[in-house]
């Protein structure tokens, strides 16, 4: 005997949802899924009237699913309508960089015109003058040993301050999902950086040492990583089919079977995860931002905490630097 949906009682069950142990028939999952993302945008204040919202492209399923929602959500007036939406991908510019590797190809653009949204490509080679290749090249040669993911996200999350400034954004939406937040909470206990938690949440500033930081949203928090796929797959969303090789080395990797086994006995353990980092957050964000104090970069004149940024660090040890900061104008030509 087939078995029906827990929700609408009508359609055949094919999912079973973890968290609440409901079997769903996939009309009714792909329901709570846009159902907890508008509940995500209006519980936090997310996206509001007149906000200029750009949202990061990598070509994997969960940029191109948080496209798709929000397209839909605003055509469907559940996020104001006079949100502007603005895709844009970065190329890093190695090999295996996300944009490349992706499947969708034409699809995003064909997708972000389907929902009304102009869609940019923005590289590394453009916005600091080197590509993630030419810093990784430079530190390996030199001994230097740096993951590859490091540099990409050092880099990008420099990129994506910039990108905000130029199409003057008031916020960047990030295909984060469930599994992603509760490895970063897991990764932040492990690298026993309680410091870390102050730019955790919902609406974090994750980059206290970017001036004139953008700040982030992540809309698909709250929705796990399998449904993510679930979303795409039967919205004709292309899954990403070949893996970027240095995502072995990234200690996330593992983390997603840690994760997936303890989830067995514990179907909520996503969630706690994350609502403990929240908690935590909200705790420490006060007493943690009144003891940061801002410098100028020597270098490049971004703020940073330190002396010197990481990008300007990464970019000296990599033998780049001076080239960096000749083409973005730093030093006269
Ligand atoms: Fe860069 Fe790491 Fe992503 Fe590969 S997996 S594209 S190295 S961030
Ligand atoms: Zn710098």
């Amino acid at each position: 005997m087939v078995a029906l949906c827990d929700r609408c009682g009508v359609r055949e069950a094919q999912y079973f949802k973890v968290s609440s142990g409901e079997r769903l028939c996939l009309n009714c999952l792909f329901n709570t899924i846009e159902d907890t993302v508008t509940r995500t945008i209006r519980r936090y204040r997310l996206i509001g009237s007149g906000d200029r919202i750009g949202i990061a492209i990598s070509g994997g399923k969960d940029s191109l699913v948080l496209m798709y929602l929000l397209g839909k959500l605003r055509r469907h007036g559940k996020i104001p309508r006079d949100a502007e939406l603005i895709a844009f991908s970065i190329d890093e510019g190695q090999p295996y960089s996300c944009v490349r590797r992706s499947s969708a190809g034409d699809y995003i653009g064909k997708l972000a015109s389907e929902f009304n949204i102009e869609y940019k490509l923005f590289t590394f080679k453009d916005l600091f003058g080197v590509t993630a290749f030419d810093v990784a090249q430079g530190l390996w040669g030199k001994g230097v040993n740096v993951h590859m993911c490091t540099i990409c996200g050092v880099l990008r999350r420099r990129a994506m301050n910039i990108i905000g400034r130029r199409l003057n954004l008031s916020k960047i939406a990030t295909g984060h999902n469930l599994d992603d937040e509760a490895q970063t909470v897991m990764l932040n206990v492990m690298s026993n950086d309680i410091k870390r938690f102050a730019w955790f949440g919902v609406t974090p500033s994750n980059d206290v040492a970017e001036e004139e930081f953008i700040p982030r949203i992540k809309p698909l928090r709250f929705v796990r990583e399998e449904e993510v796929a679930i979303y795409a797959y039967y919205h004709g969303i292309p899954l990403m089919t070949i893996e970027c090789p240095f995502v072995y080395n990234n200690p996330r990797f593992e983390l997603k079977f840690t994760l997936a086994r303890w989830e067995r006995d514990n179907p909520n353990v996503k969630y706690s995860m994350v609502s403990f980092g929240d908690q935590l957050s909200k705790m420490i964000n006060d007493r943690f931002k009144e003891q940061v104090k801002l410098n100028k970069c020597t270098y490049c004149g971004f703020p940073t905490s330190g002396r010197v940024c990481r990008v300007c660090e990464l970019l000296n040890q990599a033998g780049l630097l001076e080239k960096y900061l000749r083409f973005t104008g730093k030093v006269p030509k």
